[in-house]
């Protein structure tokens, strides 16, 4: 067991866990209505006053960057290209000492566009969620038809050389569980590396059901349909996705078990999400408000050691399988995927 959070040092958790890696949700808002996501409908956003400033980002990335050894910050959200700011906060966090690697998780949805800024003002490598190859069922799962725009994106990510290009895949059963393949065919052919994540109960409308949500075991098999998957010899470290060798490598894939393999022992994420709450967890109940504590007035040390404090109280795991679970009260939307 380590010691509690002083005033100085590390991220660290009572089961000696060590965060170095942020994801920052940079609004919740998005332009797509993922099923596994969000209603049709959308969601009461958040206010705008609600919303960290730019910044007021930059500034709490920067404590954690300085203070609490954060070394790699993920923008995520909703959807991060949607934030009029985004430009300049990447070029505000490449410009921090020491410089953090900077990714970003996004629909890709205008990426095309963005990319060669982004790459310019210092964005390391992105993620792309990608579900289906096929336009109908596209439009079924986003409930928006913009399958090329988000092809266009990951594109254009490549040829910016935002490297490398991950895609993140989603399978729901009766939709597209039985993609896997198709979508590692394509992944292979363009370079991009693939990974598969276990549907989560984070979704808003509460739909989630452990029984019907497609499991790691059965994304390998249908895989292994078509290719040769070999155990991945590079380390995994704190990683969330187990890889494989595909046909031998070089290429690879990835599968995130969040459920039916969990590697809560190895988690190094700290979450803050739009409106300035720091999440030890994305399952976590409870949160710290940095934003009330610095549009207060309070100093860099005292936001460091409250930063400190919330993550000291994580919890060993996410419990999912425990009958008391509770979801979250926030989507993932709101909270950063
Ligand atoms: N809008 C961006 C995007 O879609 O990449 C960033 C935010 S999104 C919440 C981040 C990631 O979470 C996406 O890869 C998405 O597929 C995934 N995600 C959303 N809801 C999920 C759920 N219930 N279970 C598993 N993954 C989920
Ligand atoms: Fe939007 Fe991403 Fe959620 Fe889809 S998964 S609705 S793209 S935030």
């Amino acid at each position: 067991m380590s010691v509690a959070p002083g005033t100085d040092g590390v991220l660290v958790d009572r089961y000696g866990r060590v965060a170095r890696d942020l994801r920052v949700s940079l609004t919740d808002k998005c332009n797509l209505r993922c099923t596994y996501c969000m209603p049709a409908e959308g969601l009461p956003w958040l206010a705008g006053p609600e919303v960290l400033t730019d910044e007021e980002v930059v500034r709490l990335v920067r404590v954690a960057v300085e203070r609490l050894g954060v070394t790699e910050v993920r923008f995520t959200g909703g959807e991060p290209l949607i934030r009029p700011g985004l430009l300049g906060i990447v070029t505000a966090v490449a410009a921090l000492e020491p410089r953090p690697r900077i990714s970003l998780t996004t629909n890709g949805i205008g990426l095309d566009r963005l990319a060669p800024a982004l790459r310019e003002a210092g964005l390391d490598r992105v993620n792309v969620s990608l579900d289906t190859l096929d336009p109908a069922r596209f439009t079924t799962l986003t409930r928006r038809p913009r399958l090329d725009a988000v092809l266009a994106g990951l594109a254009g990510a490549a040829a910016a050389g935002l490297s490398p290009v991950k895609i993140n895949s989603v399978l729901m059963r009766g939709v597209n569980e039985d993609e896997a393949p198709a979508l590692l065919r394509f992944a292979v052919d363009h370079d991009y590396q693939l990974r598969i994540i276990e549907q989560m109960p984070l979704d808003a409308q509460h739909g989630w059901d452990r029984h019907t949500m497609v499991t790691a075991e059965e994304i390998l098999t249908s895989l292994r349909t078509v290719f040769d998957l070999s155990p991945d010899p590079a380390e995994r470290g704190a990683a969330p996705a187990e890889t494989w060798l595909v046909d031998g490598g070089p290429a690879r894939v990835g599968v995130i078990a969040s459920v039916t393999r969990p590697f809560c022992g190895d988690c190094d994420r700290t979450r803050l999400t739009a409106d300035g709450q720091v999440r030890a967890c994305l399952f976590a109940t409870e949160e710290s408000d940095l934003r009330a504590a610095l549009r207060a007035g309070t100093d860099d040390d005292e936001l460091a050691r409250r930063w400190r404090t919330a993550m000291w109280g994580k919890r060993a795991g996410h419990g999912i399988d425990d009958p008391t679970f509770l979801q979250p009260t926030r989507p993932m939307s709101a909270i950063g995927g």
